[in-house]
């Protein structure tokens, strides 16, 4: 029925009263790819990730797994598997890394013992830090310990909004190791990223935010070797 579209915007606009934030989005996301939403500052990414886990209203039309988002509550986008990781992380702060990823368990308490191993699996670091309290952790830890929680809940679409920002290479390092193991799960991504070369190197499919428009859509690949993305996004 949705033919391996999982996500798919049309005509998409939202606003912030007399403020724009998108225009007329047009954007697919297909099952088991990596797509990634980049952009500068401000061009309206958190605001596609917002809306799409049902955050804004919007005009136009947004389907997931082929209902239309504004359709459906929240917590049952979450029972449908869209689990969205948002930049400010949303941890518990004084829970423990383990209590952190048990909460991520909503939807899926029948494989949680076993989403706890492929998530310590990934991330060996939280395995050895999981009686540590969340605030204790480095941003890099806690990013980790948020894309846990996510892992946790079993998803379908993982929603990742811009999860390397402000971390040192080595930590985004860690975070890219995740994306085989969560692919061959059988997740589809959607990431959000103000860093392009990131997202170039881990993406199946690039889309360019504009001030609220997409300005070009294409196979990383292809969009690596765009004239405009490596001037304005690559440094050349
Ligand atoms: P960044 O990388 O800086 O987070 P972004 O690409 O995620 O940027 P958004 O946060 O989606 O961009 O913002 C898009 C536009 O909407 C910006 O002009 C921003 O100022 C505006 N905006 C975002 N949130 C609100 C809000 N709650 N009220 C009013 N304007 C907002």
């Amino acid at each position: 029925e949705t033919d391996g579209r999982i996500l798919e915007a049309s005509s998409l606009s939202v606003s912030y009263g007399q403020v724009s934030a998108l225009r007329d989005v047009n954007l697919t996301v297909r099952e088991g790819e990596i797509a990634s939403i980049i952009g500068p500052n401000g061009a309206g990414k958190t605001t596609f990730a917002d809306t799409v886990a049902g955050h804004l209203p919007y005009d136009g039309s947004i389907t997931y797994d082929g209902r239309e988002v504004a359709d459906v509550k929240r917590s049952t986008l979450v029972e449908r598997g869209m689990i969205y990781c948002t930049e400010k992380r949303d941890l518990f702060p004084f829970m423990d890394v383990e209590e952190n990823l048990r909460l991520g368990a909503y939807r899926s308490r029948d494989s949680l013992e076993e989403n706890l191993e492929f998530v310590y699996d990934v991330f060996p670091k939280l395995e050895e830090r999981r009686d540590q309290e969340a605030r204790t952790m480095s941003g890099g830890e806690q990013q980790m310990l948020a894309l846990g929680r996510g892992l946790m809940g079993d998803p379908e679409l993982l929603i990742l909004d811009e999860p390397t920002i402000g971390l040192a290479p080595v930590i985004i390092d860690d975070i890219s190791d995740a994306f085989e193991p969560i692919l061959d799960r059988g997740v589809t991504v959607l990431l959000t990223e103000q860093n392009a070369t990131f997202a170039l190197n881990h993406a199946d499919t690039i889309h360019l935010l504009e001030n609220g428009r997409v300005v070009k859509s294409g196979a990383a690949d292809e969009m690596k070797g765009d004239d405009y993305i490596r001037e304005t996004y690559l440094g050349g």
